[in-house]
């Protein structure tokens, strides 16, 4: 018992900044890992390895068991080889996340005026509404949606509620599949999402609806659909879908949905010591009440 304590206080006394440091570092990653994969399919995953490998150190350890014990220290290195497979999602995630990060820093780059590509898509999506006919219209954000957008149509036309509902009108060779939207453009028309598994989904709502979904799942995109049956305007982001929108409502949770950039970090700032932005403190209160109002669901 005394040699263990006396090891103990050797240990702290060997302990310099540095090593201080390492132990920081060796904590920071595994607590990022771990934030990484909360609330992730991966988290029972996770869980599972832990306890084989407890379960299994422990019973080669008491009952000394060589053989069994050789294979463990064989074949669990391995294991180091299965985790960007087994996590390519959640890596994938990570490295955007990190990328997005990044782009914080890109304070050159300008943004295309997102306001009136919004207030085309919610104009476009009343239309169809009205029109029983039916739309898929995603919004890009940061991550990249290269891989949909080339399965459609390239278009890289200037956005507006005319071509948006002209796509859209059936028997036409584009108003099949979705419309993806990056900055003030339509990259491309007719193309093929993800459709999502989720089995809770309305059974009413059919693969327009799934795609929408899917796409939300796969990346931090917003989707717009309307409904071609019911002309029902829903929006989907993040896995998760609001259902029965006007064009006001869809409006702001656009705008809410529209993280502004360093660059126009720069212009709110401009703006506010301009002493114009009563407007726009009243428009992104409203927006914080619908994004709060998604998060929910
Ligand atoms: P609605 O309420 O308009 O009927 P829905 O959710 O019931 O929509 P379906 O009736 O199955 O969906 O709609 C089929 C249409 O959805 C297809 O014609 C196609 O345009 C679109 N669609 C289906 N799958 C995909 C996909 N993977 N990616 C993009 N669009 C898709
Ligand atoms: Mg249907």
């Amino acid at each position: 018992m005394n040699d263990l304590l006396i090891e103990i206080v050797s240990l702290f006394q060997r302990l310099d900044w540095l090593s201080l440091l390492d132990i920081l570092l060796v904590a920071g990653a595994i607590f990022a890992a771990l934030a990484l994969v909360r609330g992730t399919q991966a988290v029972l995953l996770l869980r599972g390895v832990i306890v084989l490998v407890i379960s299994i150190a422990l019973l080669s350890s008491f009952l000394r068991l060589s053989a069994f014990a050789w294979l463990l220290r064989n074949t669990l290195p391995t294991l180091v080889f299965a985790v960007p497979v087994i996590f390519a999602p959640e890596l994938r995630r990570a490295l955007e996340r990190l990328g997005r990060a990044s782009a914080l820093f890109n304070f050159g780059a300008r943004e295309p005026e997102i306001l009136p590509v919004i207030e085309a898509v919610a104009g476009a999506a009343e239309k169809l509404s009205g029109l029983r006919l039916g739309g898929l219209i995603v919004v890009e954000r940061e991550a990249g949606l290269k891989e949909y957008i080339d399965t459609g149509v390239p278009l890289d036309a200037l956005v507006s509620v005319e071509l948006l509902v002209q796509i859209f009108h059936v028997n036409t060779p584009l108003h099949d599949g979705a419309v993806i939207l990056r900055g003030d453009r339509v990259a491309a028309a007719g193309c093929v999402l993800p459709l999502s598994t989720e089995p809770s989904l309305d059974k009413q709502m059919g693969l327009r609806h799934r795609a929408a979904l899917g796409v939300s799942e796969a990346s931090d995109a917003v989707a717009v659909v309307v409904s071609e049956e019911t002309g029902t305007i829903s929006i989907t982001h993040n896995g998760r879908i609001i259902r029965r929108l006007d064009g006001h409502r869809l409006k702001n949770i656009l705008v809410a949905f529209h993280r502004p950039r360093p660059s126009a970090w720069l212009d709110w700032v401009m703006k506010a010591f301009s002493r114009s932005t009563l407007r726009t403190d009243k428009g992104s209160a409203e927006a914080g009440k619908e994004r709060a109002a998604v998060e929910k669901r």
